[in-house]
């Protein structure tokens, strides 16, 4: 394989980073959301898309099977770095971690009195890591959706989960009431590919820089 692939997920990701391709003068063929396909052409026939789950582009990168992708920190400090380079906060598809609990639950008085908190997350290594600097015993419920179901079911007292407007949250009579981490999307690089390829990456690399600098 002489060109590159570029490991995206569809909604959000390959939206806002439709932007930075255009920028490197790369435009994809099709769009992911009204096709089927999984490997998308780009104009340059040097350049294909690959969509993947979200949580799988760090895989993708990391095992060489994509050059670059496009992941959120979220999933990069879930997944851990091994094998990846990631040199760009590409600042798109930004929101917030939070911890979460149902109106009316008193989180900080449960903190302080050194209760053993239910939380369920998908982000379960970020969860841990809050509550163990925290010093909060926590007991995780791994959880891979609808995590605002999990404290009105019964199931946690807390959720840590990823907010934007907040209006999941309200919907559901849940409030945040920590912050955990700012969380955007980050262009991530295999390290062999960035020393075999570099004259068709770095270009391209370089232009999401200043792309994300305008
Ligand atoms: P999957 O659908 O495969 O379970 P996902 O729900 O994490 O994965 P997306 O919803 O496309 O997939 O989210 C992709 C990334 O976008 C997340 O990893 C996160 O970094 C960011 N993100 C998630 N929710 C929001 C949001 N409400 N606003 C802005 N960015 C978000
Ligand atoms: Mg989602």
């Amino acid at each position: 394989m002489t060109g590159i692939t570029i490991a995206l997920s569809k909604g959000r990701i390959f939206e806002e980073t439709l932007p930075l391709l255009a920028a490197a003068g790369i435009v994809p063929s099709e769009n992911p959301e009204t096709s089927r396909k999984l490997i998308i052409e780009t104009n340059n026939p040097d350049v294909r898309v690959v969509i993947v789950r979200a949580s799988d582009v760090p895989t993708y990168v990391q095992y060489g099977a994509a050059d670059l992708g496009v992941a959120g920190k979220d999933v990069l400090i879930e997944h851990g770095c091994e094998g990846l380079y990631s040199p760009l906060d590409l600042k798109i598809a930004k929101c917030r971690m939070m911890v979460a609990v149902p109106e009316g639950f008193d989180y900080a008085k449960a903190v302080r009195q050194g209760n053993r908190l239910k939380v369920a997350s998908k982000y379960t290594k970020i969860a841990r890591e809050h509550f163990a600097a925290k010093s909060v015993h926590v007991d995780l419920i791994k959880l891979y959706g609808s995590m605002e179901l999990a404290p009105l079911a019964g199931l946690a007292d807390a959720i840590v989960d990823l907010v934007s407007t907040g209006g999941t949250l309200k919907a559901n009579r849940l409030v945040a009431v920590e912050h955990v981490v700012d969380i955007s999307s980050r262009l991530v690089v295999n390290q062999a590919s960035l020393k075999v390829k570099r004259e068709i990456l770095q270009p391209i690399i370089d232009a999401f820089a200043r792309a994300v600098e305008k």
